[in-house]
């Protein structure tokens, strides 16, 4: 069966600039697809461009039926301050000419779905940004749509708020049945409420896979940098792994906060004989390298506690073996029974990418 929507080559440009270029995606009939990407990257006009409000230059957008129907809600919500909640849904029927009978009782159905039927007789004004976002999805799901097109869907919400609606979000994308694309700066939100999340940089889309898969495998440099914080691997830790950088050409980093870290037992193994380094390879995860090792120091910081790890190279050369000698591990971990001189297994998780990151 085709995609609900088949983008090919799609560009834009607004007074030379390159708002999008080159964009290939297939959307599939019920994926929800989240788009980040830093400000300006283009993530607003593939959005625009979707729903038909924009027209690009150059490639094409194919939906499966000629009704599909995009809608789009956009961040600040439009609603029409003058009309109370009823009118402002019944409004979208109008513009699509249904009748009296019909539009009465697609309004009292999503009056009921979205839990605003004692609000109906209320303005925008007088409606919390919560209340104000579910007339503005009230109204855009009373035509019937196929396609959901959000833009910055928490823009105007408490941070508190925030999870509870990518759940509603995505929960509401289940019950109608809809296809739906988000634009949103929320990253923790797009991986709890999305199917696959695409990467938009510089006006092209680097990459769109699961949430998963983008955390453990993302394109480039730049895609897991925007992500979260990356630490250069210690070089000594290199050789442990399947492909060793050799010339510059490979570029190993892990994440410092994902670290996982678990006590050692002090009396199972001396400390000589505790210290060791493997590799192991897990499918859907990067490689891993687990290093039996020594906590040197812990700093409590406002995001938890640093953690530096590893052994001075001192003595004797051949003791060294299976040590992270020189450079230091730092792992962000908010456990606070961990401590100085105890033993730890360390599980990092090590992006490879080609060439230089930064
Ligand atoms: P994002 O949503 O990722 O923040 P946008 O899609 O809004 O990015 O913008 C992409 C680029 O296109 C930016 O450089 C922006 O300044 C430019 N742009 C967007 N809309 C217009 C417009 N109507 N006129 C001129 N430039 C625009």
């Amino acid at each position: 069966m085709a995609p609900l929507c088949q983008i090919q080559s799609l560009g834009k440009t607004y007074d030379k600039v390159h708002a999008l270029s080159n964009i290939h995606l297939s959307i599939e009939a019920g994926e929800f697809i989240s788009l980040i990407g830093p400000s300006g990257a283009g993530k607003t006009t593939l959005l625009r461009l979707l729903s038909g409000i924009e027209q690009p230059d150059q490639g094409t957008i194919t939906f499966q039926t000629p009704e599909y129907r995009p809608v789009l809600v956009f961040q600040d919500f439009w609603l029409f301050p003058t009309m109370n909640v009823r009118h402002n849904i019944e409004f979208g029927l109008k513009a699509h000419r249904l009748p009296k009978s019909l539009r009465n009782e697609r309004v009292n159905q999503v009056l009921e779905d979205f839990g605003l039927t004692a609000h109906a007789h209320k303005y925008p004004g007088q409606l919390s940004a919560g209340q104000q976002q579910r007339v503005a999805l009230a109204r855009a799901l009373a035509i019937q749509p196929r396609l959901l097109l959000l833009d910055e869907p928490f823009a105007h919400l408490d941070r508190n708020l925030t999870s509870r609606t990518a759940a509603y979000l995505r929960e509401i994308h289940n019950r109608y049945n809809l296809t739906t694309v988000a634009v949103t700066h929320n990253q923790e939100e797009a991986f709890q409420m999305s199917d696959r999340i695409g990467v938009i940089m510089d006006g092209n889309l680097v990459q769109c896979d699961t949430p998963e898969k983008l955390v453990s495998h993302p394109a480039n440099y730049q895609t897991a940098a925007f992500l979260g914080p990356l630490e250069v691997l210690p070089p000594s830790l290199s050789p442990y792994l399947a492909h060793p950088s050799q010339s510059n050409k490979l570029h190993h980093y892990y994440r410092p906060h994902r670290v996982n870290l678990s006590s050692l037992d002090n009396n199972s193994a001396s400390p000589k004989e505790a210290y060791s380094i493997s590799r192991r390879t897990v499918p859907q995860l990067p490689e891993i390298l687990e290093i039996h090792t020594r906590i040197r120091s812990t700093q409590p910081r406002d995001i938890g506690y640093t953690i530096r790890m590893g052994q001075e190279s001192k003595g004797d050369p051949e003791d060294q073996e299976g040590k992270i000698d020189q450079d230091e591990i730092l792992a962000i971990t908010t456990q606070t029974n961990l401590s100085a001189g105890q033993w730890v297994r360390a599980e990092l998780e090590v992006l490879t990418f080609e060439g230089p990151g930064k």
